[in-house]
């Protein structure tokens, strides 16, 4: 690595863009912030800046609060991720807004550090492919996903056999099937393990986001779905198990922190030193204990591989109902039950659309999008 590197950061304001902030405060001797890009948050747009001195701010909401200096709309994404003086892009929106933004990155030769799975689920293989023609590098900031990668550590992956994706099983793990359904917004934002942005938070609590890590698993390692499992691990320590062909099981434990996992999104494959989290302590760790994913009562996660496995446009049309039910849900104008249902009404009406291209795919999010918003 040649130091420092120059790094942007999209989706500065959200809760992956803050904490990869404050890994970057302590790491500024390899890394430089360079740019920076919010939705609409202003205010802490600015403190950011005034800590980092970027050399390039976006702000994709134009408002009075907004800098003279910063460029405003939607096409400031695609601007921070392909300056010159940016060799790594963290890709911290939050859904479908961060798609072409990865792609224009990878395409023009940088690192795409991936909070963003949303994109990776809508269209995985127009961006792997971005990444092959452009010599542009997906690394993943998902836990899970930087897990498996540091399991795997070089290995081919003609030696692997099966991925397990630990889920924390969410704040309604222990809940009866029914009152799940009916569960209100207050009890679904309150993940037990993870502090994090409101709609992944929902996401957590549906098992959707297992489904969109899985399809994730999938574009990133190149792995089948028969060979991606799920198990519900309540403590959020094992971040994932890698099985080998031999039967060798590797697994990577830390506590809670999306710090290391953004550290190690900036490094891989070396690990640099840093001291952000608290030190590993097995015994207050424990006990470590494993589940079965409860499907009756999270049928989204079921609904999210199957369109996986079915490929086409169905992954995109998953994602985008899932996107607009769990925006509906936070509004109150349907109920938790509702989402899993509207976003399996949307797979049956539009699942089959094509999905080669990003119009086609951009096209088919809309379908989707459509269709939750007839269904409430
Ligand atoms: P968040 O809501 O806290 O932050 C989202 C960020 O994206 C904000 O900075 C916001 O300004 C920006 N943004 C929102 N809509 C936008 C749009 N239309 N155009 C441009 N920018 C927009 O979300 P988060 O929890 O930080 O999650 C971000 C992504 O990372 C999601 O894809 C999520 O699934 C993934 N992720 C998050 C965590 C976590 O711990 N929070 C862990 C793993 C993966
Ligand atoms: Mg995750």
């Amino acid at each position: 690595m040649t130091h420092p590197r120059g790094v942007a950061i999209l989706g500065s304001t959200g809760s992956v863009g803050t904490t990869a902030l404050r890994v970057l405060a302590r790491q500024r001797a390899g890394f430089q912030v360079r740019a920076l890009t919010a939705f609409s948050n202003a205010p802490l747009l600015r403190a950011q800046t005034a800590e980092h001195s970027p050399t390039f701010v976006g702000l994709v909401q134009a408002s009075a609060a907004a800098d003279a200096s910063w460029s405003t709309g939607a096409e400031c994404l695609v601007a921070a991720a392909t300056r010159d003086d940016v060799q790594t892009v963290i890709n911290a929106v939050v859904g479908a807004a961060g798609m072409r933004a990865t792609l224009a990155a990878l395409h023009a030769g940088k690192r795409v550090a991936l909070a963003n799975k949303e994109t990776l689920v809508m269209a995985g293989a127009l961006v792997t492919a971005a990444a092959r023609e452009g010599g542009g590098e997906l690394v993943p900031v998902d836990s899970e996903h930087s897990a498996i990668l540091q399991c795997i550590a070089g290995r081919p992956m003609g030696e692997v056999r099966r991925l397990i994706i630990t889920a924390s099983g969410g704040p309604f793990r222990t809940w009866d099937t029914a009152r799940v359904q009916a569960a209100a917004v207050g009890d679904a934002l309150k993940h037990p393990t993870w502090s994090m942005g409101r709609k992944i938070t929902i996401d957590s609590a549906t098992l959707a986001n297992k489904a969109l890590e899985v399809i994730e698993a999938h574009h990133l390692f190149g792995i089948p779905y028969d060979r991606i499992d799920v198990v519900v691990h309540p403590q959020s320590v094992v971040h994932s198990f890698v099985e080998f062909v031999d039967g060798s099981v590797l697994a990577q434990l830390g506590v809670p922190s999306m710090e290391l996992p953004v550290l190690y999104a900036l490094t891989h494959p070396d690990r640099i030193p840093d001291s952000g989290v608290p030190a590993f302590d097995p015994v207050a760790l424990s006990p470590l204990t494993y589940e079965p994913v409860r499907h009756d009562a999270f049928p989204a996660l079921g609904l999210g591989i199957a369109a996986g496995k079915r490929g086409g446009a169905a992954p995109a049309v998953f994602n985008a109902a899932n996107e607009e039910a769990v925006a509906m849900f936070l509004a109150g104008a349907i109920s938790f039950g509702d989402i899993a249902r509207a976003i399996g009404g949307a797979l049956d009406a539009v699942g089959d659309l094509a999905g080669e291209t990003l119009e086609a795919l951009v096209a088919a999010d809309a379908s989707a999008r459509a269709h939750v918003r007839e269904f409430a």
